[in-house]
């Protein structure tokens, strides 16, 4: 009998018309209404033993169907979709590589999920930057993992991400690190196409500093929570004053002397209320790339239920929005990447990805930089010559994190292109939870983004018909 896979999902369209969709095999068919119900007819009589039985007026869909998975015909056809999509699932192989350069940070911001606005978390931060010595252990160590990883460097980029605490208040490691790799770059095949870009609040840069990031080729990413002071109320420093006219005026620096900068922005509540300061402040620094943070609970930041839709809405309308300018935001383009390349999605950061190493000032390792204020999962040292990721059972554990291996996502839409969110905040969504509890704050944003995206298509196959007839 052909019958709907367990993974396939209808969605309704404006004009009545629906999309049938396999969550796995990500290619959205189009029916009209009338195609619809008459499919729903024919599967529901005793005469669809074979898609060759298909009545002529809805022949050709049901093929179309067929060649999508959307409808199956075995019993375990289904199964052997997901076995198939789950041997794709990458083992642990290292490409990226947070250099934290000092735990400690100049600001304290209400929600930092590192503990940097907690007396008692901050208290566990490392006084101590990262020396030389552990800077060129470092190093070594991380390209020890790049040359294990199995990656072909040919066509994948080794990352190094500068990150803290605030990465600046460790300055000359930083430039010691970059000027290094550079020159590693003329006997290291793997570090061939090697990114360098560094996370920072960017309230320590000034105009020698902003001179040399641009000569090393260090992109700069600035975290801010919005586009106004009032929307970077909770961005304070450690007197509690707001500092957001401080960070524009350093924007303006970078932007004089021709380094093109990036916003990390976390959506703060505040932030998601608005919808016109973001273009203002965008044109005005001309600021050509971003990416949205949907902020994270932790045991000392709640956020209100309705905050997870609120943002994804957001983020939604600010992609069609910038798109227009072509101004690209990052999270949605990862899934809609995925959605085009009807390729699942397996993990939405290179920590769940088995991907990154996280080295810490005194040289600890670990795979996720959220975990620094306890070490937690920070599973070796760089003193360690024998550290193989493929083998340690903390990147095993985490590069299987994927939603395709929860039990409780199989029958969700967004499956492919989800990638899971992040297993910190599942863990701190609730008491009792683990990381392999689900992020249900990144659900909304998963399944909205999914739903606009198969709208999205919709209306792009629409209007090319239209011009075509
Ligand atoms: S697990 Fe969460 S905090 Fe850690 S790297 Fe991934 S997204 Fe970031
Ligand atoms: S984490 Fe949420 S959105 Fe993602 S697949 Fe699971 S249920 Fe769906």
């Amino acid at each position: 009998m052909i019958k709907l896979s367990r993974f396939a999902h209808v969605f309704e369209m404006d004009d009545g018309n629906v999309a049938l969709y396999h969550s796995l095999r990500m290619k959205p068919v189009y029916l009209s209404r009338e195609a619809f119900e008459s499919l729903q007819a024919w599967l529901a009589s005793s005469f669809c033993n074979e898609c060759e039985d298909a009545p002529s007026t809805i022949y050709n869909e049901v093929l179309e169907l067929k060649k999508w998975k959307i409808l199956s015909h075995n019993e375990d056809e289904d199964e052997k979709v997901l076995e198939f999509i789950k041997s794709q699932i990458p083992e642990p192989a290292i490409s990226v590589c947070y250099m934290i350069l000092s735990e400690q940070c100049n600001l304290a911001c209400k929600y930092c999920f590192l503990g940097n606005n907690d007396q008692e978390k901050r208290s566990h931060f490392s006084l101590q930057n990262m020396s030389v010595e552990t800077a060129d252990k470092a190093i070594t160590f991380f390209l020890r993992q790049l040359n294990n990883s199995g990656l072909d460097f040919e066509k994948e980029k080794a990352v190094v991400i500068f990150y803290g605490g605030e990465p600046l208040v460790n300055y000359p490691i930083l430039v010691y690190i970059a000027e290094k790799l550079i020159q590693l770059q003329k006997t290291e095949h793997c570090l061939k196409n090697l990114e360098m870009s560094m996370v920072t609040n960017g309230l320590l840069l000034d105009d020698k500093k902003i001179t040399k990031l641009k000569e090393l080729g260090v992109g700069v990413a600035i975290s801010v929570d919005g586009f106004t002071e009032q929307e970077n109320a909770m961005r304070v420093d450690q007197g509690g004053k707001t500092v957001f006219h401080k960070v524009l005026e350093k924007i303006a620096r970078c932007q004089a002397l021709g380094l093109n900068i990036t916003l990390s922005v976390t959506l703060s509540e505040e932030t998601i209320k608005n919808r016109e300061n973001i273009i203002r402040l965008l044109r005005q620094y001309n600021i050509g790339a971003l990416g949205f943070n949907i902020m994270m609970s932790s045991d000392t930041f709640a956020l209100p239920d309705s905050y997870s839709d609120a943002a994804a809405h957001y983020i939604i309308d600010e992609f069609v929005q910038l798109r227009e300018l072509g101004i690209y935001e990052d999270r949605i383009m990862r899934k809609l990447d995925a959605f085009s390349k009807a390729k699942v999605y397996f993990s939405d950061c290179a920590a769940t990805s088995g991907g990154q190493i996280v080295i810490a000032p005194d040289g600890q390792v670990g795979i996720c930089h959220g975990c620094l204020q306890d070490k937690k999962y920070f599973v070796s040292d760089v003193d360690d010559k024998a550290f193989d990721c493929k083998s340690d059972e903390t990147y095993i554990e985490w590069s299987q994190l994927t939603p395709v291996n929860h039990e409780e996502c199989l029958g969700c839409p967004a499956l492919g292109i989800c990638g899971g969110g992040c297993p910190l905040n599942a863990m701190y969504l609730k008491k009792g939870n683990t990381i392999h509890s689900i992020d249900t704050r990144f659900c909304s944003h998963a399944k909205m983004t999914l739903d606009f995206l198969i709208h999205d298509l919709y209306r792009v196959v629409s209007e090319r018909k239209m011009q075509n007839a």
